[in-house]
């Protein structure tokens, strides 16, 4: 008798919940989970052609033309696909991860869906090692492989058309959706909690590429000193991050042992070479 009533119930419990998603979420969190990579994809190749194009001067691409540049350039793009190669299978989309330098004094870096992931010569300007670059693109490839970004659309009332506009036939009307929201996607701040997930991931990738995993703690750090740039003053408050990064590096044995030993994980010099070209600030 019970086992039938829960039987009877079951559907009815499903369907509530499903119709609460549907009628209030559709294009929220949920809904952005019908967006597959391919989608994802289409959407980054979209959003990059258009930067790449931009005639405002907001977001000059870095062009290599000097043997310094030249190195400068592959360093930082080699680095971050050493950062990719080592996430966990399970954690990498199906997509290839596009890097790109922006040449403009903005102390910041982001990426859209689809793996396109953008970091400004501002921000490695003030790095002074390896474990710091490496924290701040293991950051930003955590938030493509959570997906983070996309859900961040999905949640905001003027993006989630593009999401919606993505999965329609209207080519058009998908571009020119781009286009006119083409700063906020630049700019697209995502959650509280995300910005935590992508710590704690980006932590986990420095340290499993052998980088000391308190890096992008360090240059948090400095940046307190001198006020948060935009992307850091958001919450949580950088000195609350610099705090969950060393409690997650203090809880892992391995994380541990390569920040003690920062001397030789933080590849000082080698940073120093690679990005000779960058004025330290
Ligand atoms: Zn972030």
């Amino acid at each position: 008798m019970k086992a039938s009533n829960a039987k009877r119930c079951l559907p009815i419990a499903l369907c509530a919940l499903l119709l609460t998603r549907c009628s209030c979420d559709f294009f929220g969190t949920t809904g952005a989970l019908l967006v597959s990579e391919a989608d994802e994809s289409k959407l980054g190749l979209e959003f990059d052609s258009q930067l790449k194009t931009d005639t405002t001067g907001n977001y000059p691409i870095y062009k290599a033309v000097t043997p310094d540049q030249l190195v400068f350039e592959k360093y930082v793009k080699d680095l971050a696909n050493e950062i990719v190669k080592s996430v966990p299978a399970s954690d990498r989309p199906g997509y290839d991860f596009k890097f790109t330098i922006i040449d403009k004094d903005v102390e910041n870096a982001f990426a859209v869906p689809g793996g396109y992931v953008y970091i400004y010569t501002g921000i490695i300007k003030k790095m002074r090692n390896e474990s710091e670059l490496t924290g701040v693109l293991g950051h930003e490839i955590a938030h493509v492989t959570q997906h983070h970004y996309r859900d961040a659309m999905a949640k905001d009332a003027a993006l989630s058309l593009i999401l919606q506009a993505v999965l329609g036939n209207d080519d058009n009307k998908f571009k020119q959706l781009v286009a006119s929201n083409f700063a906020n996607l630049a700019q697209l701040k995502v959650s509280r909690d995300n910005e935590s997930e992508a710590d704690y991931f980006g932590t986990k990738y420095t340290g499993a590429v052998g980088r000391n995993p308190l890096g992008i703690a360090t240059l948090f750090s400095r940046f307190d000193a001198g006020g948060p740039p935009s992307w850091l003053s958001t919450h949580p408050a950088p000195a609350n991050r610099v705090g969950d990064v060393a409690s997650e590096v203090d809880g892992s044995a391995a994380l541990k042992a390569l920040a003690a030993d920062s001397a030789t994980t933080d590849f000082t010099s080698r940073f120093e070479a690679g990005t000779k070209v960058i004025p330290k600030l």
